[in-house]
């Protein structure tokens, strides 16, 4: 017979006294606690009253969403309008989801800035709102502002969050960064 691995022990180990260890007290408990939240809850829903645990998304958004919500992501623009994005892939890389699509686009004419994406795309069907593209851009050129995202559907095509959805960023409103002013081109840039 195989020796079993000794198994980890937790500093807050609960220790069962003999109620415990009979166990089916405590399964009623449980249940009565669980019934007693669906009855209660029932009965809101049946006399019309809101305050169930349930919300009837998306008919019904919450209004208690944690202070700690992400939002959705936001591509910041330059001063000219385009995008901050250099079509790095940073983002896409760190991205434990590989939720966001990228297709760069070249204009070697713009010497600050000869890569852009022509194509930015993140799945909303698969991202996580963990913000690790926010941390990973080099470019300050992806956020995430704080409002909830209104994404689902019933087709997941549906829910990819593309370049024009990406860009609706108020930067007058964003006090955490307002527009830079227009860098004169340096002498190498000339
Ligand atoms: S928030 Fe996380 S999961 Fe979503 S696109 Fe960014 S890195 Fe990927
Ligand atoms: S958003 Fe930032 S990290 Fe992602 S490709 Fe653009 S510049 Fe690179």
């Amino acid at each position: 017979m195989t020796q079993r691995p000794p198994r980890k022990k937790y500093w807050n180990e609960p220790t069962l006294g003999l109620w415990e260890r009979l166990f089916v007290p405590e399964i009623v408990r449980g249940m009565m606690i669980t019934g007693g939240v669906f009855l209660a809850n029932m009965w809101k829903w049946v006399t019309f009253r809101k305050g169930a645990l349930t919300a009837y998304y998306p008919e019904e958004i919450r209004a208690d969403y944690s202070p700690n919500n992400r939002g959705r992501h936001v591509l910041t623009l330059r001063s000219n309008g385009e995008v901050q994005c250099v079509s790095c892939n940073m983002c896409a890389t760190v991205c434990p989801a590989y939720c966001i699509e990228i297709e760069a686009a070249g204009d070697f004419g713009d010497r600050a800035h000869p890569k852009s994406p022509k194509r930015f795309e993140i799945d909303y069907a698969r991202c996580i709102f963990c913000g690790f593209c926010v941390e990973a851009c080099p470019e300050d050129a992806i956020r995430m502002a704080k409002e909830v995202p209104n994404l689902p559907g019933f087709d997941r095509d549906a829910m990819w969050g593309k370049i024009d959805l990406l860009t609706q960023w108020q930067p007058m409103a964003d006090p955490r960064k307002p527009y830079p002013d227009a860098a004169p081109p340096t002498q190498a840039h000339r």
